[in-house]
C-alpha cells in the first residue's frame, strides 16, 4: 500500500494536531507548527506573486537555517522546486548549478550575495521576513500532487560533474508509514521528538532531515553547519533524541575536548553514513555514546536511506556484521549484478543495485545518463560493489570507480583505510591506487598524522600486514597535513590520484 503524502498534507496535520508545539529550532529562533504552515503558505503565494509557475526552479543558496525550512516548504506548497546549493562549493560550482538547474529564482543568505544571477532573488535576512509577512495566508492555489518533483538535489559530484537529481514528495514520504515501530532513528521518531539537523541542506543527509522531520512531526534542532562544540552542548541542553553525523563529522565530535565530560544519557541514537566508517571508529562511537546506532546507506537517487543497519546488530555478540551497511528497508530490493547486469548469488562481488519506492524519477535534463543507471522497472544502477550475504546483509566494498587492481587482484580502498585507521599515530587515511609498471597499480596510503606523532611508512605497513591480505597492503605510504574532502565528507581521491596519473590512463572499471 502506497501511504505516502504530500509535504504539503503534512505540514498541515501537524498544525491542526500539535499547533503549538516547536516545529523548528534556530539559536534563539522558535517556529512553531502553526507558524510554520501559515509562513509555508505565505511563501507559496509569494512565489506565484513572482511570477513563478508549477515546476519552476527555486535555488537556495546558503547555510542551514529555520527560513531555508520555510522557503522549501512553501516552495512544495506552491508545486514549485527547491533547489538547495551546497554553499561550501567553489563559485563556479555553484554557478554551473544556479545554471545547469534554469533557476526562476535565487534565495541567497547575505553572505552569498555576490552570486551573479538575472531574475528575481530575495535575501534570507529580514528582508525574506519582511516579503513573507506581506503575502496572503489563504490556502494556496495549487494543486499539488505526491508524485509531483519538489527537490532537485545536486549529486555530491565525487566522481563527475554533479547531476540534478529528481525527487518527489513520495520519495520524500513513502517509508515512514512502512518503518514506524522498526526502531530505526528518524523513521521511528515520535512526534514533538527532537532530531538535530547538522548536515548540509545541499546534501540528502540535511535535506532530508528537514522533509523527514515535517513529515513525521518532529522538533528540528537546526545547525548552521557541522560545530562539534555546539553539537555536544544541544544533545545535552535539548537531550535531543537523534541526529545524524557522516562519519567524518562523529570522529570530529568524538575527539573534541568537550566530549570527555560530555552527558549522552538523553540521546537515544545516532545515525550515521553517506560513506564507509571504520570499524574502529564506529566501536568507539558505540561506546562513548552508550546508545543506539543506525548505519545509513543510500544516496541522493535514492532518497538517502535505502539500507540499514539495526541498532541490535551494533551489540556485543553481533561483530561480524558491524562492518555490513545492514538489511534493505522494508519496500525496498537489493541486487548484487555482474557486468552484464545479471543479478549474482549471495557472496559475490558484483554492483549494487536498488529497487526502492525513494528512487528518482531522473536527472534533470539528462535522459542518456538517467536511461545508464535507471531502468523502466525502477532498478537503480549504484556505481558501488558490494556483496550480499544470504541472511540479506549488504556489505558496500567502495565505489567501482576506485577499485584497484594490482597484479590481477582487486582492491577495495575502504577496506585498507578501515584496517590503518586504527593506528594509534594515524589520525586520517586515504588509499588509492598508483600507476606500477609491474603491478598494473599499486596500493598507496595518504595518512594524517595525530597531533604529536609521526607516522612511520613501514610501521603503518606491518600493521596493514597483521590485518588484511599482503596484497591488499600499502607499499608505500605519504604524510601529509590534512586529506582534500568535498563538504559531506567524503575523500576525493580522485584529487589524490591525479599527480600520480598525470599524461596516463587510468583504467575505470
Ligand atoms: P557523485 O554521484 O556526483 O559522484 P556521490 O555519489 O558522492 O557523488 P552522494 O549521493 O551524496 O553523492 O553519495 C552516495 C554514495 O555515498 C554512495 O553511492 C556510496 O558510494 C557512498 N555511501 C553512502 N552511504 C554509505 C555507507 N553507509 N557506507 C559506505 N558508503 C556509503
Ligand atoms: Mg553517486
Amino acid at each position: 500500500p502506497d501511504n505516502s503524502r504530500t509535504l504539503s498534507e503534512a505540514l498541515d496535520q501537524w498544525a491542526r494536531a500539535i499547533p503549538g508545539s516547536v516545529a523548528l529550532r534556530h539559536g534563539e529562533v522558535t517556529v512553531d507548527w502553526r507558524t510554520y504552515d501559515r509562513h509555508a503558505t505565505q511563501v507559496a503565494n509569494g512565489l506565484a506573486a513572482m511570477g513563478l509557475k508549477r515546476g519552476d526552479r527555486v535555488v537556495y543558496l546558503g547555510k542551514n537555517g529555520w527560513r531555508a525550512c520555510e522557503l522549501a516548504m512553501g516552495a512544495a506548497r506552491a508545486g514549485m522546486v527547491i533547489v538547495p546549493v551546497i554553499w561550501r562549493l567553489a563559485p563556479v560550482e555553484i554557478a554551473y548549478i544556479v545554471e545547469d538547474a534554469q533557476a526562476a529564482a535565487l534565495f541567497v543568505e547575505p553572505m552569498f550575495e555576490g552570486q551573479a544571477f538575472e531574475g528575481p532573488r530575495m535575501t534570507m535576512d529580514d528582508a525574506f521576513d519582511a516579503w513573507r509577512d506581506g503575502q496572503s495566508d489563504a490556502p494556496a492555489a495549487a494543486a499539488i500532487d505526491r508524485g509531483d518533483v519538489f527537490l532537485q538535489l545536486y549529486t555530491s559530484g565525487t566522481t563527475g560533474m554533479p547531476k540534478g537529481v529528481m525527487l518527489t514528495h513520495r520519495n520524500a514520504t513513502v517509508l515512514r508509514p512502512i518503518m514506524q515501530d522498526q526502531g530505526l532513528g528518524w523513521f521511528s521518531a515520535a512526534p514533538g521528538d527532537t532530531l538535530i539537523h547538522a548536515m548540509p541542506f545541499g546534501h540528502i543527509a540535511g535535506v532530508g532531515s528537514v522533509t523527514s522531520a515535517a513529515n513525521g512531526g518532529q522538533e528540528l534542532i537546526i545547525h548552521t553547519e557541522f560545530d562539534p562544540a555546539l553539537i555536544l552542548k544541544d544533545i545535552q541542553r535539548y537531550r535531543a533524541k537523534w541526529a545524524f553525523l557522516v562519519p567524518a563529522a562523529l570522529a570530529m565530535m568524538l575527539d573534541h575536548p568537550d566530549a570527555k565530560d560530555a552527558d549522552f544519557s538523553g540521546l537515544e541514537g545516532m545515525a550515521y553514513g553517506a560513506s564507509p566508517i571504520p570499524l574502529d571508529l564506529l566501536q568507539r562511537g558505540v561506546e562513548r555514546l552508550g546508545c543506539d546506532f543506525a548505519q545509513m546507506y543510500g544516496m541522493t537517487e535514492t532518497y538517502g536511506t535505502v539500507v540499514s543497519l539495526a541498532p541490535e546488530d551494533h551489540r556485543p555478540g553481533r561483530e561480524h556484521v558491524m562492518r555490513s551497511a545492514g538489511k534493505a528497508l522494508p519496500s525496498v530490493e537489493i541486487r548484487i549484478l555482474d557486468e552484464d547486469g545479471n543479478p549474482l548469488p549471495p557472496g559475490t562481488i558484483g554492483e549494487v543495485a536498488i529497487n526502492s519506492p525513494t528512487n528518482m524519477t531522473g536527472y534533470w535534463n539528462k535522459p542518456e545518463e538517467t536511461a545508464r543507471v535507471l531502468s523502466p522497472d525502477n532498478w537503480l544502477l549504484t556505481g558501488d560493489a558490494g556483496i550480499m550475504d544470504a541472511e540479506g546483509y549488504l556489505y558496500i566494498q567502495d565505489r567501482i570507480k576506485d577499485m584497484i587492481i594490482s597484479g590481477g587482484e582487486n582492491i577495495y580502498p575502504a577496506e585498507v583505510e578501515s584496517a590503518i585507521y586504527g593506528h594509534p599515530d594515524v589520525a586520517d587515511v586515504a588509499v588509492i591506487g598508483v600507476p606500477d609498471s609491474l603491478w598494473g597499480e599499486a596500493v598507496k596510503a595518504i595518512v594524517v598524522p595525530r597531533p604529536g606523532t609521526a607516522p612511520e611508512p613501514d610501521r603503518v605497513i606491518d600493521w596493514a600486514r597483521q590485518r588484511i591480505a599482503g596484497f591488499k597492503c600499502p607499499k608505500t605510504v605519504d604524510v601529509v597535513d590534512a586529506l582534500p574532502r568535498n563538504p559531506s565528507g567524503k575523500i576525493l581521491r580522485r584529487e589524490l590520484r591525479a599527480p600520480y596519473w598525470e599524461g596516463r590512463d587510468r583504467q575505470v572499471n
